[in-house]
């Protein structure tokens, strides 16, 4: 990747409602031992979703225990790079992305236990399951 291509993703991260397709940058994976560090800060950052409510998720779908660090989750385990990243697109899909539009430019509100999804694009509000 030069410069420019770097700037222009720069710029498109900064609009992220413009009807363009949607890519979240992809979540750095590596093995330590015998765990894994999954880098969410990025992706976190840039979906407007919490570094815990991901690593919950990750957690309970690969059936592994962990902790956060920073923006980092550190699981107990060794998992792939792709096993890590089909999980990432499944949240993408059930906890981003808009159900009724698909837009990605949508909030995750907490209300009392429960999550619900608020779509900036259509206006559309409806619940999400909660992790266990
Ligand atoms: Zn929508």
């Amino acid at each position: 990747m030069d410069y420019d291509e770097m700037l222009k993703r720069v710029n498109d991260a900064r609009k992220p409602n413009t009807g363009s397709r949607f890519e979240p940058p992809e979540v750095e994976t590596y093995q330590s031992g015998q765990k894994t560090i999954v880098e969410l800060d990025k992706f976190a950052a840039y979906v407007n979703r919490p570094v815990g409510h991901i690593s919950k998720y990750l957690m309970h779908e690969l059936t592994a225990n962990g902790q956060i660090d920073g923006g980092k989750l550190i699981l107990g385990g060794r998992f792939s790079k792709k096993s890590v990243q089909e999980k990432i697109n499944q949240y993408t899909k059930e906890y981003i992305i808009c159900r009724e539009c698909g837009s990605p430019d949508t909030h995750l509100i907490k209300e009392d236990r429960n999550y619900k999804i608020k779509c900036m694009g259509c206006g559309a509000e409806y619940p999400v399951g909660r992790i266990k």
